[in-house]
């Protein structure tokens, strides 16, 4: 089946999807993206990336191309026309296109991209195995609240992660902090069984899947305290796991060279996990 993409008001053939050479995504990284889940075909937690999303747009003065209502349709369609029953929505909006200069273009319409694809979601088995992950320095900018295309630390941090075959790589602060992964949140569970994350700041990407872990630790007595957290805490702490879109809730049983614990997947890790499969399967019932 050939998988259709939505560019700027059209549903174009995948292969034949294109935006203009002087696209100030494509020149400049300026412009944002959200990347949704669908679950037998609904979006989970398409409230929270359509905040998020506004959220970056207005941070960096890009108007909302359609209204949120017309945006939902699109995205609906663009999920029917590639028949995605489990998969990913991808969703980009730059700046639009204009002769390359810095400043903000005066007559300039922000181009709209969706894109989707089926993604077969982890087996049973492997979501409930532990991953391995490394460090490196957090090189990135102060506002990494926004989520940019803006990419390359990411795309280098991740790489540096498959080279060592690790499944992530956890940035490290000025201060000694890991701040977030490449494209994941950063968990542990201390001594006392409380989940310890790092608080929303302009340091990480604040997740939607972090938000959605929050609600139902919450919701199920478990206890969280939002801090920095250290390297070295963390290779003490009890149990480690990494949250997003398309990770779920991924144990971390290896960082750098320490195992975690007794090196297996943690209990209260391996609940989450469960409660948050549990939710996914909510939203789509
Ligand atoms: N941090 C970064 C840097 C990310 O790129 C992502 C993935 N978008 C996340 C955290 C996790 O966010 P979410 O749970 O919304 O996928």
């Amino acid at each position: 089946m050939s998988r259709i993409a939505y560019v700027n008001g059209d549903y174009v053939a995948h292969g034949r999807a294109a935006v203009h050479v002087e696209d100030r995504g494509y020149q400049f990284a300026d412009g944002v993206y959200e990347v949704i889940a669908v679950r037998n075909g609904a979006l989970i937690d398409g409230d929270g990336h359509m905040r998020r999303l506004q959220y970056s747009l207005d941070e960096l003065e890009i108007a909302m191309p359609m209204s949120p209502r017309a945006l939902a349709m699109v995205i609906a369609e663009t999920i029917r026309r590639n028949r995605i029953q489990n998969g990913i929505v991808y969703l980009q909006i730059t700046r639009g296109s204009s002769p390359r200069n810095h400043p903000f273009p005066d007559f300039t319409r922000p181009a709209l991209v969706i894109t989707a694809r089926r993604a077969a979601f982890p087996t049973d088995a492997e979501g409930v195995a532990g991953g391995h992950v490394i460090t490196i320095p957090d090189i990135r900018w102060s506002r990494c609240d926004i989520k940019t295309v803006s990419l390359l630390p990411a795309v280098l941090a991740k790489q540096q992660a498959v080279e060592a075959d690790a499944y992530e790589a956890w940035m490290i602060d000025g201060d000694g902090y890991i701040t977030e992964g490449s494209s994941t949140n950063a968990w542990i569970v201390d001594k006392h069984g409380r989940l310890v994350t790092r608080p929303k700041s302009h340091a990480i990407l604040g997740g939607i899947t972090r938000e959605t872990v929050l609600r139902l630790a919450a919701e199920n007595g478990i206890e969280v305290i939002e801090r920095p957290f250290t390297l070295e805490e963390a290779v003490g702490a009890r149990e480690a796991f990494l949250t997003s879109t398309t990770s779920f809730v991924k144990p971390i049983t290896r960082i750098d060279e320490h195992a975690i614990a007794n090196g297996e997947p943690g209990q209260i890790t391996l609940r989450l996990l469960k409660l948050y499969i549990d939710y996914m399967k909510s939203c789509a019932a």
